[in-house]
């Protein structure tokens, strides 16, 4: 084992060679002393020289007290020191201790046992500090380390919420805009409808008053123009009133409770009786459902459906079917006929305001009926739609959830 080597501050040739007499006699460690008198000579020492321990004599010719421990310690930290002090001083040694001095021991009562013991503690006291140091270093690099990974995770994810959030605002926005333009468009449709009534009323009577008077009195040119005149605003009026029924669907809508379909469909076609008879149409059913509906507006879709089956029939006698099908958290209710049925292409077209595919001369209307069973629907938030073929009849499906 290598030598510990001992440098030990002591201006008193007696103490001294007390000192090293004792280590001299070191049983468990084997030790080279190193003798210096003052605080000076002993810092140059220990910047030319290894050293791993210093025994500490407080009272030299150059420094007293705390300073020479505090000048000592303040440039060796890493070697463990020992206090020796003269018994007056022992207060001065706690406080050494309590400083970073690894023990202290008392001139007069040290012998070489309590000398030796104390030389071999302080180095393994000192080494396992080193090494706590030196993990608590490690430590306290990756509690560094874990913090920067930590706040970089954190950055990232507010980036992530902030993009969330600002969609969702935006899509908020966007739903906002939406509903009002919504509104809008509808008070619009209400509006125009309902205070364009009031000039047509004006133009439609005063037209027809103009035919009654002076029908066969001007020349035949006349005639026709007062006749396309009265026909014009008959049309339009239909138009308007055909608009506001469609806005009121939502503007006028009641609300809803439960209803028993198969009644509904009964009311319908009590109001559809003359052109079922005129038209010897069939009609069958299969059993329907209670749902959670507006009344009057379940029995104006059946009432559109079945009056259009009947409308646009074939030669044959129409023959319309009607069922409820079951299907999870909804009914799909059928609508059957025999009919001229529609081009694939068209089917979606025909949902759409006053949009039809025949003249009015072949087919009256003007084209709002789907227009509107359309918008019933989507109140009761279901879905439309209609699969056809040209010549082989339609079957128009609708949504009810339940
Ligand atoms: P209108 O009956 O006044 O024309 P609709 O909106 O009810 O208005 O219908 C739009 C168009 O859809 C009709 O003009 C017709 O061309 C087509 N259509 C609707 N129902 C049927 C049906 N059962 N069979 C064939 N075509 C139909």
């Amino acid at each position: 084992m290598d030598k510990i080597k001992i440098l030990f501050f002591e201006d008193s040739p007696g103490d001294a060679g007390l000192i090293e007499e004792m280590i001299d006699e070191s049983v468990y460690c084997s030790c080279q002393l190193e003798v210096v008198e003052t605080l000076n000579e002993g810092l140059n020492y220990l910047g030319l020289n290894e050293v791993d321990l210093i025994l500490l004599d407080l009272g030299l010719p150059d420094s007293d007290g705390m300073d020479t421990f505090n000048e000592v310690k303040s440039n060796n930290s890493n070697i463990p020191i020992i206090i020796l002090t003269g018994l007056k001083d022992e207060n001065i040694g706690i406080n050494a201790v309590k400083k970073g001095a690894q023990d202290y021991l008392i001139k007069g009562e040290v012998e070489h046992k309590l000398l030796e013991r104390s030389i071999i503690y302080s180095l393994e006291r000192k080494r396992i500090e080193i090494e706590l140091q030196k993990y608590h270093e490690i430590l306290e690099e990756q509690v560094e380390e874990r913090t920067k990974e930590l706040a970089n995770a954190n950055a990232l994810l507010k980036i992530e919420i902030d993009k969330h959030k600002k969609t969702e605002a935006q899509l908020e926005n966007l739903l906002m805009e939406l509903k009002r333009s919504n509104k809008e468009l509808e008070q619009f449709a209400y509006v125009a409808s309902h205070d364009l009534q009031e000039p047509l009323r004006m133009v439609s009577s005063f037209t027809q008053l103009l035919e009654r008077k002076y029908k066969g009195k001007l020349d035949q040119d006349a005639d026709d123009y007062i006749k396309f005149a009265v026909d014009g605003a008959q049309r339009m009026q239909q138009l308007i009133n055909d608009l506001l029924a469609y806005s009121r669907v939502t503007t006028g809508g009641k609300k809803f409770e439960m209803v028993n379909m198969e009644n509904i469909l009964t009311e319908s076609l009590s109001n559809l009786k003359l052109s079922v008879e005129e038209n010897n149409a069939t009609i069958t059913h299969e059993s329907l459902p209670y749902v959670r509906a507006d009344q009057s507006q379940v029995v104006q879709l059946f009432q559109n459906l079945i009056g259009n089956a009947i409308k646009f029939r074939r030669e044959e006698p129409p023959e319309i079917h009607i069922s409820a099908q079951n299907s999870g958290d909804k009914w799909i209710f059928q609508v059957s006929d025999n009919g001229i049925g529609i081009d694939p292409q068209y089917v979606n077209h025909i949902f759409k305001v006053f949009q039809r595919l025949h003249g009015r001369e072949n087919y009256p209307g003007t084209g709002i009926g789907l227009s509107i069973c359309k918008k019933i629907v989507e109140r009761h938030g279901g879905e439309m739609w209609v699969n056809s073929k040209l010549g082989k009849g339609s079957q128009f499906f609708f949504t009810i959830s339940k």
